[in-house]
């Protein structure tokens, strides 16, 4: 299938580019043309801004209820269309097609409805003292999101965004865009009124930064690396607006040494290869006591083997390939650094699992006898590859997972809750799971350190769309 879009979404319209380039999507799986979309120019940005801003006045003065009416039909939409968007995100970034239904499609659908609820219960007027207090609308946002989770990364935003009344520019990755001109018709096709959503494409450093720069955008909402995420926060300091950075991570599970292993080594595993490592909340280290190790390792020689590695279209398949070869390419570096380093390769490697002559596959990769400052154990691989680092007590383990640059996510592990709740506490990051604790859409999400500034999802997201005002009785 080949699939071709020559247009941009801004002001109500599917209209032109002021651009002629294109940029064309490759499957994962097999490396073909898959789609091809447009890149949009400075000028787009400009009038895409504008209509914004227009919608602005009507939309932010409704009934918030109005609003969240729109913000159901949209949901109730991409849920009409899920198998459509389930499997396009399969081809574009590789997930197995059954984890994309359930986690690409579903979480959109929960970002909305959690929204929702989160918006009917925000107190938009309180008194403090002789004031009155008034949250109101920030006003025209700009956001800009990667290509791992691409409609997720987008409702997150979209939904708390329209829910306070802002209106929204949203500049998806180009690896990935093919659910965001799906989430465009869906908008189109339930009526919300022009420009109060409009989808543009383009480089980061040309679109998006025209995003970031403009005066009329009076917030950013990024999610991608911590590179450019540096460089926004730089470049959105000249116009002092609001910005909400989700980055990178390299976050730790720690495995007590009373941890139940017949239930954590599986589960560790997941939470690393998940989505084939595309994930900033991976948990791509894990601290292990000592004394464990050998079992440990022994554990996942057996564990792996669950991990079938192959088409995700294909029943069975627990590990599809990467987004792009320039995500493969990178990846097998770091695979090679760890082995140049000195690191033990337990399983895994560069080379291209066998049977896949093609797609951007990498075999899931673990590393132990991994030492604190080895590439493999500071950076964000973003691919299937796990390190495993040693400990002597309890504090070395809170040292080892508070000592990257990240601070994101992370586990704890023991049959002990008070003990592993103590650690959790200790660590520096925007979430724990304690002995596997499962994903929360209604919690809060985002990152300490360098993992990002501001939390998505829930009734903590919507608060980063509000401006607050007090007016004096
Ligand atoms: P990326 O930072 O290269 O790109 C993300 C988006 O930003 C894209 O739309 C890109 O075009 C745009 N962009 C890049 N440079 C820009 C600039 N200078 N100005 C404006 N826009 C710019 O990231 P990616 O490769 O698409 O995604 C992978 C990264 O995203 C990983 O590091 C991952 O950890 C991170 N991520 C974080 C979270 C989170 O919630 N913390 C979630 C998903 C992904």
């Amino acid at each position: 299938m080949e699939l071709y879009f020559d247009k941009l979404y801004i002001d109500g319209e599917f209209v032109n580019s002021h651009s002629k380039e294109t940029y064309n999507v490759f499957s994962s799986i097999d490396e073909e043309f898959y789609a091809q979309i447009p890149m949009g120019s400075p000028d787009d940005v400009t009038g895409a801004v504008s209509a914004a801003r227009r919608a602005f006045i009507d939309w932010s003065s409704r009934p918030i209820e109005s609003r969240l009416e729109y913000l159901d039909r949209i949901r109730e939409a991409i849920e009409k269309r899920s198998d459509e968007i389930s499997e396009v995100i399969t081809h574009e970034v590789g997930m197995p097609i059954g984890l994309s239904k359930k986690i690409q499609c579903g979480l959109a659908l929960t970002d909305i409805s959690e929204t929702i609820q989160a918006a009917r219960n925000v107190n938009l007027e309180e008194r403090v003292g002789n004031s009155l207090i008034v949250r109101e609308p920030i006003g025209v946002v700009g956001a800009i999101t990667p290509w791992n989770y691409p409609l997720h990364q987008i409702t997150a935003k979209l939904a708390p965004a329209l829910a306070a009344g802002c209106c929204i520019v949203v500049k998806p990755a180009s690896q990935a865009p093919i659910s965001a001109i799906i989430l465009a018709e869906i908008v189109n096709q339930i009526g919300l009124p022009p420009g109060v959503f409009n989808l543009i494409f383009g480089p980061g450093s040309e679109v998006g930064e025209e995003i970031v720069k403009s005066e009329d955008v009076d917030m950013i909402s990024f999610t991608g690396s911590t590179n450019a995420g540096r460089a926004i926060g730089a470049l959105a300091a000249k116009t002092v607006k609001r910005v909400t950075l989700e980055l990178g991570g390299k976050s730790a599970n720690i495995i007590l040494d009373d941890a139940d292993l017949d239930r954590a080594i599986g589960s560790a595993l997941n939470a690393c290869f998940l989505n084939s490592g595309q994930t900033c909340s991976a948990l791509s280290r894990l601290l292990v006591p000592e004394k464990l190790v050998g079992e440990i390792e022994g554990r996942i020689l057996a564990e792996i083997k669950k991990f079938v590695v192959g088409n995700p279209f294909e029943k069975g398949t627990r590990i599809g390939p990467l987004v792009s070869q320039v995500q493969q390419e990178r990846v097998r570096r770091y695979i090679f650094s760890g082995i140049d380093d000195g690191a033990k390769l337990v399983l895994g490697g560069a080379e291209q699992p066998e049977g896949l002559s093609k797609g951007f596959y990498v075999k899931p990769t673990v590393f132990s006898k991994v030492t604190r400052e080895m590439k493999i154990a500071q950076e964000e691989i973003f691919g299937p590859v796990l390190s495993i680092l040693e400990y002597e007590d309890d504090e070395e383990a809170v040292e080892l997972a508070n000592e990257t640059i990240y601070g994101l996510s992370g586990g704890v592990w023991s049959q002990d809750f008070d003990r592993a709740l103590g650690l959790a506490r200790k660590i520096r990051t925007g979430q724990v799971d304690i002995n596997g604790g499962s994903f929360n859409p209604k919690a809060p999400f985002g990152g300490y350190k360098q993992s990002g500034s501001g939390r998505e999802l829930g009734k903590y997201g919507l608060e980063e769309y509000f401006e607050i005002k007090a007016i004096q009785t």
